[in-house]
């Protein structure tokens, strides 16, 4: 099927049922881009920051980039005047690098915080230990030029059914318990970030309001950019 039908089955789909989509776009042309966005999408995933920099400097203005893939801190300054979102934040470091230059470009920030879901450890993300040490950080209150919007996380790479949906179910009454602990008054902690083109069925049953579809919208990547090795991960 082409990249226009693609979006409009999947916004068929998932707009009814308050499901947000993200159109993850890593390794994709302009021209790819161009064809989804004429269909109507406007919300746009990248995980490198120099190929999200170079794609918004050439695409039309109204698209929302959201940063998916972990992000470096001597990063953050290139995406900071447009990002829409990052929902790749895993340290009070990040995040206070993100507020530092929202602040500088007079921005809110949104954010999400990646929660570390699966079965590997060759993935990015707090675990709930971390989480609940970052939201009681004394410096957390203190951040007035970003909002953290909710949670987000990627579950193992496996066909096992089980495995995945207790994942995503586990990120669920995470996400519930947080919003209830630390975010009871503000109405902005509501996005939850989980599903991918091979499981985002099972997040959205499982409670995602928010799905990153790559291949299902633009069809096989060449590079797999988002499987990190763990040597990687000593980077930042
Ligand atoms: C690449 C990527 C996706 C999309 O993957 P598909 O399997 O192509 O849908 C979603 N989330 C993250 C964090 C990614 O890096």
């Amino acid at each position: 099927m082409s990249i226009a039908t693609n979006i409009e089955t999947l916004q068929a789909e998932l707009k009814p049922i308050g499901v947000t989509l993200v159109a993850v776009s890593k390794t994709k042309s302009n021209e790819d881009i161009m064809l989804a966005y004429e269909a109507g999408q406007r919300i746009f995933g990248e995980n490198m920051v120099q190929e999200m920099v170079a794609k918004a400097e050439s695409l039309p203005k109204d698209i929302e980039w959201h940063q998916i893939g972990h992000l470096q801190t001597n990063k953050v300054k290139y995406i900071a005047p447009f990002v829409a979102m990052i929902e790749s934040v895993d340290s009070i470091k990040i995040l206070k690098e993100i507020n530092k230059h929202a602040l500088r470009h007079d921005r809110v920030i949104d954010c999400l915080l990646q929660v570390h879901i699966a079965d590997e450890d060759n993935k990015f993300g707090l675990d709930h230990a971390e989480l609940i040490e970052l939201l009681r950080d004394e410096e957390f209150s203190t951040l007035e030029n970003v909002r953290v919007r909710g949670l987000m996380g990627i579950a193992t790479n496996t066909d096992n059914e089980k495995v995945i949906k207790e994942e995503f179910y586990e990120l669920k009454m995470l996400f519930d318990g947080i919003k209830t602990s630390f975010f009871r008054k503000e109405d902005s902690f509501d996005t939850l970030s989980m599903g991918m083109s091979s499981d985002y069925q099972l997040a959205i049953a499982n409670g995602s309001n928010l799905v990153r579809l790559g291949s299902t919208i633009f069809g096989k990547r060449i590079v797999k950019h988002y499987k990190l090795n763990s040597s990687d991960k000593a980077e930042d």
